[in-house]
């Protein structure tokens, strides 16, 4: 039967937007190229917003939706996720930490509400949290929590399943068929599978696709190191932890999941040949940050093109390059600091054996904003995309409106700030990256 919307992928937003569409009575089929949640969403630290806090953003935030339904998620959608309310602790240690902290207070306070907070002096911070050691200023502590990724993609897999979304894995999207401004059909190799509507959710490779229906997202791929280590003493860290250089939280099984910072997140910028047609957005910001900044040549990806041009060359379809099973490395250097960092600062750290490492890709888009609505020139084409690495955050606010937009043309919620269209313009990247 043919569905009324393939979703073009199986992480967090393709397959929470098939649910929502799903529970609005329309027949979805998801078609993922690897497993759920192989890519960004099962390999996240997943700390999410909660409700709280004042804003002039109003209840039509994306964000604000998302903190409510983070806080209802487990009822509604019926799954464990783990969802740990104790608070973002933000360390703050030197001049540059304060300012970056009053940037990170007005954004909120903007979008979505600056959660209630409270600063705690070194002193009084230490007593709160005896597992915190190391010299620093303050902490932020912040109304928050953080889930776990891999059961919330459990989780969504179940909860698709019971709604009658099918899911189809191991099934890579290549291309579209269209006729006039419509897509009828999604190609996946040497087959074509009809559509009412399309769905594309394909987190860092969703420019790729895009790009086949006339629409360019300027995207750059940027590698997050992250680590797992053994299971430690429960508590050893506070809620969601963020330091300048690492971001940590602890799973109910013990293990201690570290990523990036707020100010040097050690990203590694991944280039092709796709990449340089938007040199011109991203240079500047990444010359400014150019000490934090690095970069790698993508030779797989590259030769992956150079064979898909010249086959275009030779006749062939316009498809999009994609790599199947994309196991990112990251460089140990950058992990071994956000180690060393963190234990600076929770002694127990130190020495912890490293159980995984690896890494996860972030797909940031010039505005660090995601990509949501109707594709330009396309009746019945939308996206979904470009969280800039905080998919979690905005996901079940955006999925929720994309639903009510492909349904019946009117979200609740205000989707303004991430139209596609304002990609059209002249643009520049952010300097600030997080
Ligand atoms: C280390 C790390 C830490 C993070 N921490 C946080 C955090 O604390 N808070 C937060 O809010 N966010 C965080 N993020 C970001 C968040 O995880 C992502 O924004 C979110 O998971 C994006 O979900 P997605 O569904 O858009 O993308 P993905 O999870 O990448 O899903 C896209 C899916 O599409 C599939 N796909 C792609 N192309 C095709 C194709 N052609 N055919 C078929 N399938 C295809 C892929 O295989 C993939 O499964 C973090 C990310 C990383 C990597």
């Amino acid at each position: 039967m043919t569905p009324d919307v393939a979703v073009v992928g199986g992480g967090l937003i393709g397959l929470l937007t098939a649910c929502e569409l799903a529970e609005r009575g329309v027949r979805v089929l998801v078609l993922e190229k690897d497993d759920v949640g192989f890519e960004q969403s099962a390999r996240s630290v997943a700390a999410v917003n909660l409700p709280g806090g004042s804003s002039a953003a109003g209840p039509d935030s994306i964000l604000r939706i998302s903190a409510d339904e983070w806080a209802g998620f487990e009822e509604r959608w019926g799954c464990g996720i783990d969802l740990n309310q104790e608070g973002w602790h933000i360390l703050v240690a030197d001049e540059e930490d304060e300012r970056w902290l009053k940037i990170d207070r007005a954004l909120w306070e903007e979008t979505a509400g600056y959660p209630d907070s409270e600063l705690l002096d070194a002193r009084a911070a230490r007593e709160r949290f005896p597992q915190l050691d190391g010299s620093f200023r303050a902490l932020e502590v912040r109304h928050g929590g953080h889930v776990d990724a891999v059961r919330v993609m459990q989780g969504l897999r179940v909860a698709a399943d019971r709604l009658g979304v099918e899911v189809r894995r191991d099934t890579l999207v290549t291309g579209f068929e269209r006729h006039g401004g419509l897509v009828t059909a999604v190609r996946a190799g040497e087959s074509s599978i009809s559509c009412g509507a399309v769905v594309i959710a394909a987190g860092v490779w969703s420019s790729q696709l895009c790009d086949l229906l006339d629409f360019h997202i300027p995207m750059q791929r940027v590698r997050a190191p992250a680590a797992e280590t053994v299971p430690l003493p429960p508590g050893a860290i506070p809620g969601f932890l963020r330091g300048s250089t690492f971001g940590a939280r602890q799973n109910r099984n013990g293990t201690v999941r570290v990523t990036g910072g707020y100010r040097y997140s050690a990203m590694l910028h991944d280039l092709s040949f796709h990449d340089l047609r938007d040199l011109r957005v991203w240079a500047p910001a990444l010359w400014k940050n150019r000490k934090d900044v690095s970069f790698r040549v993508d030779t797989g990806l590259l030769a992956a093109e150079l064979a898909c041009g010249w086959a275009r060359l030779r006749g062939g379809n316009h498809r999009a390059v994609v790599p199947r099973d994309y196991h990112p490395s990251a460089r140990p250097r950058d992990r071994r600091k956000q180690l060393q960092d963190l234990a600076r600062f929770v002694p127990v750290l130190r020495g912890a054996r490293i159980l995984r490492a690896f890494a996860g890709v972030i797909d940031l888009t010039p505005d660090l904003l995601p990509v949501i609505g109707r594709i330009p020139g396309a009746e019945n084409a939308y996206v979904s995309s470009g969280f800039s690495g905080h998919g979690y955050i905005y996901g079940p606010g955006a999925c929720r409106a994309l639903a009510d937009l492909i349904v019946d043309g009117n979200p609740r919620a205000d989707l303004t700030p991430f139209r596609p269209t304002r990609l059209e313009g002249k643009l520049s990247m952010r300097e600030q990256i997080f």
